[in-house]
């Protein structure tokens, strides 16, 4: 919590993501790797899968959603981080491990929720030098965004997948986060060291 009270006190423009895009699918991976981004981090749960699911929805693409990314970034230069697979709560991380299994990508593993994860994250991609080098992309602006503004990184806020299968909980933080933040934010996320602009950053169709 404290994080979020220190961004709404302090500094509001960590609820700003960099980038909003629809979907994963919409990313311009290769343009992203052009500007110095060397490792990217998704969200589960209603950014590449459907809530508690384990396999990639189907966003109306050809080949697996995250395919593109893989084949710019490489599987050892990307990760999947969730507050229930890899968590402290996944028993022997076993959610974790099914999920890779079948996603193909690795969940980084973490003793804390989101967003006090920056050890962990820079633990599994031990030769990452700097913060900035990281993007993170998901459809939660309290947990995905504020964290990765937090930390430096470059945010992307993708539209969930299907807004229907958020539990209750989250229905209600997506309230405040569609209603009230576009009220009291600025409209400029904070500055990036590598990246300063992202218009080209959303593959055209
Ligand atoms: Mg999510």
């Amino acid at each position: 919590m404290t994080t979020f009270a220190n961004a709404f006190l302090s500094h509001r423009n960590y609820f700003v993501p960099h980038m909003r895009c629809k979907s994963v699918a919409d990313i311009n991976y290769k343009a992203l790797k052009a500007k110095g981004i060397k490792y990217i981090i998704f969200d589960k749960d209603n950014t590449v899968t459907l809530p508690y699911e384990r396999r990639y929805a189907d966003l109306g693409v050809k080949k697996s959603i995250l395919d593109d990314c893989m084949d710019v970034f490489g599987k050892e230069h990307m990760a999947l981080l969730s507050n229930s697979a890899g968590s402290k709560d996944d028993k022997d991380y076993h959610e974790a491990s099914d999920c890779e299994h079948e996603l193909k990508v690795n969940f980084i593993r973490h003793q804390n929720k989101k967003p006090a994860v920056l050890d962990d994250i820079m633990k599994h991609f031990k030769h990452c030098d700097e913060e900035c080098e990281i993007a993170i992309v998901g459809d939660r602006v309290l947990s995905d965004i504020v964290m990765g503004n937090k930390y430096g990184f470059l945010t992307i806020y993708v539209e969930p997948i299907d807004r229907t299968r958020d539990n209750f909980v989250v229905k209600i933080v997506r309230k405040f986060e569609d209603r009230l933040l576009p009220l009291i934010c600025p409209k400029q996320a904070p500055s990036h060291s590598l990246v300063s602009d992202v218009s080209d950053l959303i593959k055209v169709k």
